[in-house]
């Protein structure tokens, strides 16, 4: 299981609390950690190396604020960089030329270059009133045209007629004096992509390009592109000169590595991302946010999504009452059980928590799955109302009682008791602070 990085840290450090400023063998092991951590973000090699070098120079020497631990020094260290790597701010799609502004659209086949495009037209043309068209240039996948066209009705707004056996730089020429005598604001281009990157690809994208003359050059990369992220941002960023990437499916990937290592091949910034399949799923890309969760810090805002998606508002305000007062029963641990299960383990919805180190260790280590939700639910289950309520009922006998219809040993009841008063003492504290913005999401 994704221990995070913040915690791996933490465990270095423990020890050395206290001490002055950061020494050189100090920050080797910690770096280790780093660059294991990054790796499992599937940040590529190269951008690794790079970067660990960055933070080892920053850190070696570093002062140790008495108010915080080593650990938590260089986490903060490696989450400076990360945001001055990723970018300060985040950067808008620029339309400051003349109209109609082009912008073109660039990636491989089944990066959601199309979906993007469509995504992108409903944003200027619902939130910044902009008159918008858009045209397909994928003279090889008809298909395609005609999924820009049905996208364009269902978002209303306009595409340029498709006229068959046209090539690529014939539309880009006739969506131009569309867009000009139609009065467009802003014109988007979807073109044509590869299941890879081949010579004809970059030839045909670097013609229409100059033909074209867009403002905007928005590569489409998949979030899941993993390794090969940085070869594929530099060899359009080469080729086209791009002027900024937008990560789609960043809703399958918690993890942000392919932001961090196409970032850094190019230095062309992130400029959106697409979070899902609806057509209002795309976001400003907030660099903080993916530094974060490359850190395992937490992501409040995805987890307050995320949440929002599997926990029912009731459910939410009910749980947060009783984080609040400090009341966290056995009925309550096995809806968390339950919950957890439903969001695909701690994997999911937990590591997008802040402070989930501490939780995740209260939930007895690392081996958290499937089965063992499925039999402390059981366990529970086996219980009378009244003992849920009050788990101090509990004696030898009643969990005697508990273990036989569970059929499981004594000694998982205790296991299940233990971790549930961990839980609960974790939950008092969560609600007093540190945490405290958890309690408030669920809407308390
Ligand atoms: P293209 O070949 O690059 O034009 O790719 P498409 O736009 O046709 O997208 C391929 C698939 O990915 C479609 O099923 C889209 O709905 C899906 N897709 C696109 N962007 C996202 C995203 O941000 N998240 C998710 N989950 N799916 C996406």
């Amino acid at each position: 299981m994704f221990e995070s990085l913040s915690d791996r840290l933490g465990k270095i450090f423990d020890g050395l609390r206290g001490r002055g400023a950061l020494s050189e063998a100090d920050v080797g092991e910690a770096l280790r950690e780093v660059r294991r951590a990054l790796l499992e973000a599937d940040v590529s090699l190269e951008v690794v190396r790079a970067f660990v070098e960055q933070v080892r120079e920053r850190a070696i020497g570093a002062e140790v604020t008495r108010s915080v631990t080593p650990g938590q020094q260089v986490v903060k260290i490696v989450h400076d960089e990360l945001v001055r790597v990723l970018g300060e701010a985040a950067v808008a799609i620029d339309l400051n030329a003349a109209p109609p502004v082009t912008i073109m659209m660039v990636g491989l086949q089944g990066s959601g270059k199309t979906t993007t495009t469509a995504k992108i037209a409903k944003r200027l043309s619902e939130k910044q009133g902009k008159k918008v068209l858009m045209a397909s240039l994928d003279t090889r996948r008809p298909a395609a045209m005609d999924q820009l066209r049905i996208l364009g009705e269902q978002i209303s707004v306009a595409t340029l007629p498709i006229v068959a056996g046209e090539t690529p730089v014939e539309i880009a020429r006739r969506a131009a004096r569309e867009g000009r005598l139609g009065g467009f604001d802003v014109l988007i281009l979807d073109t044509a992509g590869r299941t890879h990157i081949d010579e004809e690809l970059m030839a045909e994208t670097a013609e229409i390009k100059q033909l074209a003359d867009p403002h905007e050059v928005l590569l489409v990369v998949d979030a899941l592109t993993g390794q090969d992220a940085v070869n594929l941002a530099r060899s359009f960023d080469t080729r086209v000169d791009i002027t900024g990437i937008v990560m789609t499916r960043v809703d399958g990937d918690g993890r942000g590595g392919a932001a961090l290592s196409m970032r850094a091949a190019t230095g062309k910034p992130i400029k959106l991302i697409g979070v899902g399949e609806r057509m209002d799923a795309l976001e400003d890309f907030h660099p903080s946010r993916i530094a974060d969760r490359i850190l395992g810090m937490g992501d409040i805002v995805s987890l307050v999504e995320k949440a929002a998606q599997t926990v029912s508002a009731q459910d939410a305000q009910q749980m947060a009452k009783k984080f609040k007062k400090g009341q966290f029963d056995l009925e309550d641990l096995r809806n968390q059980l339950q919950q957890m299960k439903k969001m695909g383990g701690m994997g999911g919805l937990m590591a997008l928590m802040p402070g989930v180190g501490q939780l995740k260790k209260a939930m007895a280590g690392a081996n958290v799955d499937e089965k063992v939700f499925d039999r402390q639910i059981a366990i529970i289950g086996s219980m009378t109302k009244k003992e849920r309520a009050n788990p101090d009922l509990l004696n030898a006998s009643r969990r005697k009682r508990i273990a036989a219809g569970a059929g499981v040993e004594v000694s998982e009841i205790n296991k299940l008791m233990k971790q549930h008063r961990q839980m609960a003492d974790m939950m008092k504290k969560v609600s007093k602070g540190g945490m405290g913005s958890l309690a408030g999401m669920f809407g308390g």
